[in-house]
């Protein structure tokens, strides 16, 4: 393990001596190994994967300065990243988690909503990034649906497309790119500062029970989108949608809007993981375009 070379990097970084005490593997990630690097004065949280994926932790560490720039919700101090002994690394502080409560879910609703207030005058971001371990691209555009339609819709399924996933997915998929102005008619998305992979295995509370988000897959796009994800998959409270609520509500037909966003993991989960998601994959696009209509 390459505990010299990070340890030399965290100290480079944070200007400060650091001795590895211990190093503990920590189970729970998607895609990397974990580490929890006690350090005797510090603890960081490393995660290690192949050296070809050091893009992806730099476009971690990016997203995560990103987020910690707006001084909404907390997240891990990015520290460095690199590669040593043939892998890469990602060092992050270490937060010690607490437990949720209805009070942690709704200062994370209300920190949401102002970490969407954010906002640049183009969609994207400056650099590509990656969504699970697919490439995500983030090239800025003035127009939301086209950055939607192009760097989000298209993208996933041409990568379906080289996996064998033809016919109706694809049939339906077209229609909907190009039927998609529809869902937009009433609505005009702004370019907040997304988390862009807020599921709830992304979010936690520290153990004062400040909520923390980690894990970012960040661009500037519609909020709606992240509002979306985190009602794909379950997680989060009441408490949370209230709080978002009070501080900027959603608009009329995010409810159709949700299911066009979700659309976007489903088909990167179907890259990922293959299997039952072409059938949701297929359900969802039914459902937006029986919507349209
Ligand atoms: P992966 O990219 O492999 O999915 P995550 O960033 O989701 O990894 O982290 C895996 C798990 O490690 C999380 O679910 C969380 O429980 C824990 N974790 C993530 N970041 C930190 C951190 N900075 N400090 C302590 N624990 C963390």
């Amino acid at each position: 393990m390459p505990w010299q070379t990070i340890s030399k990097q965290i100290e480079a970084a944070t200007g400060e001596p650091f001795k590895v005490v211990s190093t503990h593997p920590l189970s729970g990630g998607d895609i990397n190994t974990a580490f929890l690097l006690k350090g005797d004065r510090k603890s960081y949280f490393i995660k290690l994967n192949k050296a070809e994926l050091s893009l992806m932790f730099e476009a971690e560490l990016a997203g995560l300065q990103e987020l910690a720039k707006t001084q909404t919700i907390r997240v891990p101090m990015p520290i460095t990243c690199g590669q040593a002994s043939e892998q890469a690394y990602l060092v992050l502080e270490y937060i010690f988690f607490g437990s949720k409560n209805k009070t942690s879910e709704r200062l994370l609703g209300q920190q949401l909503a102002l970490m969407h207030r954010q906002q640049q005058p183009y969609f994207g971001w400056h650099r590509q990034n990656t969504i699970g371990s697919t490439l995500q691209s983030n090239i800025k555009s003035d127009e939301w649906l086209t950055f939607w339609r192009e760097q989000r819709l298209t993208f996933q399924l041409q990568l379906l497309a080289k996996k064998g996933y033809t016919g109706k997915l694809q049939l339906d998929g077209e229609r909907l790119c190009s039927e998609l102005p529809l869902l937009f008619t009433q609505y005009q998305p702004q370019a907040s500062l997304l988390h862009g992979d807020l599921w709830a295995g992304n979010a936690a509370v520290d153990q004062q029970g400040r909520p923390i988000i980690f894990d970012p897959a960040c661009y500037y796009g519609d909020r709606e989108a992240d509002l979306a994800m985190t009602e794909l998959f379950g997680g989060f409270s009441q408490d949370f949608y209230a709080a978002y609520q009070n501080v900027w509500p959603l608009e009329a037909g995010y409810a159709v809007r949700k299911t066009f966003y979700n659309l976007y993991h489903i088909l990167n989960h179907l890259n990922l993981f293959g299997g039952g998601y072409l059938r949701q994959a297929e359900s969802m696009m039914s459902l937006i375009l029986s919507e349209i209509h």
